[in-house]
């Protein structure tokens, strides 16, 4: 009897643990690199650098200005209850900018000795507008699977294996929301991953901050946690018993913290001789989303490093995603208009166009750009006044105008 007792707590044991906040990133990303020798030797490089920077400089790695990212969430649904809202996903962009800017209301939980360390990360996220071909998008891939479960070894990111394709991964960070298997909330790649798979994995019931409330991870802390793996942060603890993150104000921990700890949390005999104990608060640890409170400057720093020109995320500075779709469908015509009243003429027309403001005057576009109705680059050039079309076949096509800070797509005919 005293056995099966003993097998019974050790189960229960063992279920807690289970239990506790469960990131796949590392385990994961060791895989990755045991199993690729590029790949480590890329990573190695985009960490030399990290890690030199962080420790000769006291400023910044790059200016202070604000980096958005732009955001895909593919949302792959077995039920329709896996079929998460718009507004449920908004609430998970929300939340990364609440938390990357600093904005969000509980930092005044943050234990007073730790407090000046928290940091704006001038970094922000925004769903994308434009999709890697040029069309209008709300940001969001809805892809129905008959996958009822996943797991961190990347099906997910293929249409091939019942998941959805990777958005080209320079430009966009891809988010995948799916039903992965209970244990595990989320997992992500570190900058140097091969791009097909490049991005970040989220259990679909923690996705965002709506329709979980009871959980302890109602907001939408896992992505926050996630997306700093993304960035290049590691865990406090360094991944092994009081392991190096690579980032001078965190301070050294022996191993992950969870649920929801008091301050000061100094364990004894821990490789942490200060008196303030853990860093239990900061996003990079494992406590719950209610006492997930902070990034530091110097994980601001290490993340911001990537976006130097020769940082391994440099591309996304050069993304396209947040601009005006600039390839329309018959359909979404007139759908970017910030520059109305231009108008083509002649319209239809048979050797040249000209284009006229509101007025009927004559106008130099920036720049234009004539698609076919299947949306395939034809034509394009700068500050011309008339454009040559002769050597169109007739048909239908579309222009795309820039003018004086604005845009608009227009149709028109060649005869
Ligand atoms: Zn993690």
């Amino acid at each position: 009897m005293k056995s099966v007792i003993v097998i019974f707590t050790f189960l229960i044991t063992a279920l807690q643990v289970y239990a506790q906040k469960n990131c796949g990133t590392s385990g994961y990303w060791q895989e990755q690199l045991s199993t690729n020798p590029l790949l480590r030797e890329r990573y190695q490089r985009i960490n030399n650098t990290a890690n030199k920077i962080v420790k000769k400089k006291s400023g910044f790695a790059v200016s202070d200005m604000t980096i958005i990212i732009p955001v895909v969430v593919h949302v792959l649904y077995n039920t329709e209850n896996q079929r998460i809202s718009k507004a449920q996903i908004q609430t998970q962009i929300d939340a990364l900018n609440n938390d990357f800017g600093k904005l969000n209301a509980d930092t005044i939980n943050i234990p007073k000795p730790f407090a000046p360390l928290a940091a704006d990360c001038k970094i922000q996220f925004a769903l994308a507008r434009v999709d890697p071909e040029g069309y209008a998008t709300t940001g969001i891939v809805y892809k129905k699977t008959n996958e009822t479960s996943w797991k961190q070894d990347d099906k997910m990111k293929f249409s091939s294996s019942g998941g959805d394709d990777a958005w080209d991964s320079r430009y966009y960070l891809n988010i995948w929301v799916c039903n992965l298997s209970k244990s595990l909330l989320g997992y992500a790649t570190f900058p140097g991953s091969d791009l097909l798979k490049d991005g970040v994995v989220i259990r679909t019931d923690i996705f965002g901050t709506m329709g979980n409330e009871s959980s302890a991870y109602s907001r939408g802390r896992t992505t926050t946690h996630e997306a700093g793996h993304w960035l290049n942060l590691k865990h406090l603890w360094g991944d092994t018993d009081c392991g190096d993150d690579g980032v001078d104000d965190t301070p050294q921990q022996k191993t992950y913290n969870t649920g929801c700890s008091s301050f000061p949390k100094i364990t004894a005999g821990s490789c942490n001789t200060g008196n303030n104990g853990d860093m239990f608060m900061n996003y990079m640890d494992f406590s719950d989303d209610a006492c997930m409170l902070m990034f530091t400057y110097g994980q601001k720093q290490r993340m911001r490093r990537l976006f130097d020109e020769d940082g391994a995320r440099a591309t996304i500075l050069q993304s396209y995603a947040l601009g005006e779709a600039w390839k329309a469908k018959p359909a979404e015509e007139d759908s970017v208009t910030t520059a109305t009243g231009i108008a083509i003429y002649p319209n239809p027309s048979v050797n040249e166009i000209y284009f006229r403001d509101s007025q009927g005057k004559t106008i130099t576009p920036d720049e234009y750009r004539i698609y076919d109705v299947k949306g395939k680059l034809l034509i394009y050039g700068y500050k011309h006044t008339l454009v040559n079309i002769s050597k169109l076949a007739t048909g239908i096509y579309f222009t795309r105008i820039q003018y004086a800070g604005g845009q608009r797509v227009i149709k028109f005919v060649k005869q």
